[in-house]
């Protein structure tokens, strides 16, 4: 497969060295948008809002010659649903987040969000419908509020404080000495992995997008700072289409729908009772692993 971006994390690091030697985050976005405007395809199309649908038809795809990464992977998400992705380690689910926001494209099959190929959309308006909060969040060398207004370049300081509330990161924040103009160094240290998490995710509620992806953190995190997070990922999941790589098994459990995913293929679906009740791969995962996660 043809590789188009490298994942949001990996362009990340990239950036980040970058970044120390340009002014302010618009600069980056537009060297971004013109590495991919290059590549899209002819006639493609912009797409400004959506519902969040999302439908894999059939989608066959391997990042190099001859291993099938996924294989024939079909599965329908209706608007507003939060699915699970769950699986062994290099199960494939990962890949399935990175065919919807085409950082590669699949190599057979389809996957249409509100019905339209994504094929055919530029890769830009797509990506601006999509929001991620990633294990490593993408934390730059600048202030806190320049760091979450990223995910809306033009939001005001006002706007950036509320989401940062709903975020349950405004109190952190504020117990700072210098607040929301505290400086983020380049590797994000003096900040915990929690409140990276909430500073990631109050940027995800400012960009207000349409689909959510989601890669939940793997790493134990305090008791408190956990239930920061699984708060302020409620409100920031309420009415958007989510797509979890899910790790805990709350969020697990509060699925609309669980994909079971075993070397590149769903091999269960349903809801966390369903899955159990069947007593396959699931069942055996739950009894193994997901519960000590949790
Ligand atoms: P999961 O998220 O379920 O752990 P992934 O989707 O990350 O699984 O990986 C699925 C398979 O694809 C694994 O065998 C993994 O090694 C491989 N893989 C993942 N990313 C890449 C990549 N960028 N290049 C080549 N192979 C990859």
């Amino acid at each position: 497969a043809r590789q188009f971006t490298r994942p949001l994390n990996e362009l990340a690091n990239q950036y980040n060295t970058l970044l120390s030697a340009i002014a302010g985050a618009e600069r980056v976005f537009q060297i971004i948008d013109e590495e991919e405007e290059a590549r899209d395809e002819e006639n493609a199309e912009e797409i400004h809002s959506l519902h969040g649908k999302i439908e894999f038809h059939h989608v066959h795809f391997s990042y190099g010659q001859d291993d099938s990464t996924l294989q024939d992977v079909t599965f329908s998400i209706n608007p507003g649903e939060t699915v699970a992705l769950v699986g062994p380690t290099g199960a494939g689910k990962t890949t399935i987040t990175n065919l919807l926001s085409r950082f590669y494209d699949h190599n057979q099959g389809r996957i249409l969000i509100d019905g339209r190929d994504i094929e055919t959309l530029t890769r830009k308006s797509l990506r601006r419908q999509l929001g991620f909060v990633l294990q490593d969040s993408f934390l730059f060398q600048g202030t806190i509020m320049e760091n979450i207004r990223y995910g809306r370049l033009h939001a005001s300081d006002a706007e950036v404080v509320e989401a940062a509330k709903l975020a349950n990161a405004h109190s952190f924040i504020e117990k700072m000495p210098k607040g929301y103009n505290t400086v983020l160094r380049n590797d994000g240290s003096g900040i915990s992995q929690g409140q990276k998490q909430l500073l990631s995710i109050a940027r995800a509620i400012l960009s207000d997008p349409s689909i959510l992806i989601l890669d939940e953190a793997t790493s134990s995190i305090d008791t408190i700072t956990e239930l920061k997070i699984q708060d302020a990922l409620k409100n920031l999941m309420k009415d958007r289409t989510s797509v979890v790589v899910a790790h805990r098994l709350n969020t697990i459990r509060q699925a609309d729908q669980i994909l079971v995913l075993d070397q590149g293929r769903i091999i269960e679906k349903g809801t966390h009772e369903e899955l159990l009740a069947q007593k396959g791969f699931y069942h055996g995962l739950y009894h193994s692993q997901l519960k000590e996660t949790s």
